[in-house]
């Protein structure tokens, strides 16, 4: 962290790298991961992902995941969010058992609980913005409108575009909105601003804090780009599949006081 973004926290060096720091007690731990391993084979080379990962992610925090590429950010996402299970370990969202294998029980933890962004938006060409969102919310329970959602992210004059009409910016709020209007209880977000420029990349996490603030949905965002950690909470930074520093923020930046 650079002198701008005062922290404090556990290290490396701590028993247990991803349990609460005392200011963070009070807050209830939705993800608890121990012992988190992946590992690929690939013909005789084994790859560790992840190497011996322990992360608790509280309810309502706004997480970065920092780190160089291939050092296990998006293997630790996808076992969070349901779309892979760990080699060996365990993790739990709430009364979920994420690691067990159960195929089903995963796309239904998915589909009740987890909204993802990615770099490339994955919007339908022949759909407006609202019939993309709707797409979402006609599967969901407790779905917000479209229209709200697109509001949310400030899309308001864009609803009945499609995705041809709009700026790589604009669709991605979309895909924000397709994510949020669900209302999960978990936003995750693989590199969201990766193929924005700098400010659009802003607005997009602008949009991103907002959410979670006012929804309160839990969030974490795998980014490069080490400016975007002022605004979280905490910052996990990984390392050759390892967690090799978890800082905490005194205060979030907003992002019109981030510069990259
Ligand atoms: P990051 O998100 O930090 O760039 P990843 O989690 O994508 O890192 O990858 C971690 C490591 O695991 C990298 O060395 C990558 O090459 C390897 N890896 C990821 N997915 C696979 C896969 N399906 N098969 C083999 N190796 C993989």
């Amino acid at each position: 962290m650079d002198a701008s973004t005062p922290s404090q926290g556990p290290s490396a060096g701590d028993a247990a790298p991803g349990a609460a720091p005392a200011a963070a007690e009070a807050r209830e731990a939705v993800f608890e991961a121990r012992g988190l391993c992946k590992i690929y084979r690939v013909g005789d080379v084994e790859v560790r992902a992840l190497d011996d990962v322990d992360l608790d992610l509280y309810r309502g925090e706004f997480l970065v995941l920092l780190g160089p590429s291939g050092s296990g950010k998006s293997t630790l996402l996808n076992i969070l969010g349901g779309l892979d299970v760990p080699t060996r370990g365990t993790v739990r969202f709430l009364d979920h058992d994420l690691s067990g294998g159960d195929e089903a029980a995963l796309t239904r933890f998915r589909r009740e609980h987890v909204g993802f962004v990615f770099q490339f938006y994955n919007l339908i060409p022949s759909l407006t913005a609202r019939e993309n969102v709707a797409l979402v919310t006609e599967i969901a329970a407790h779905p917000m409108d479209p229209a709200d959602a697109l509001r949310l992210v400030g899309l308001e004059e864009r609803i009945d575009h499609f995705p041809a009409q709009l700026s790589g910016g604009e669709q991605q709020r979309v895909a924000i909105a397709r994510a949020i209007a669900k209302q999960p209880d978990v936003l995750l977000c693989d590199e969201p601003t990766g193929a924005l420029d700098f400010e659009t990349g802003k607005r997009v996490l602008d949009v991103l804090a907002r959410t979670n603030r006012e929804l309160g949905t839990t969030t974490a965002v795998i980014t490069h780009n080490a400016a975007i950690a002022g605004m979280a909470d905490r910052v996990v930074r990984m390392r050759s599949g390892r967690i090799a520093e978890i800082v905490r923020n005194a205060r979030r930046l907003s992002s019109d006081e981030l510069s990259w």
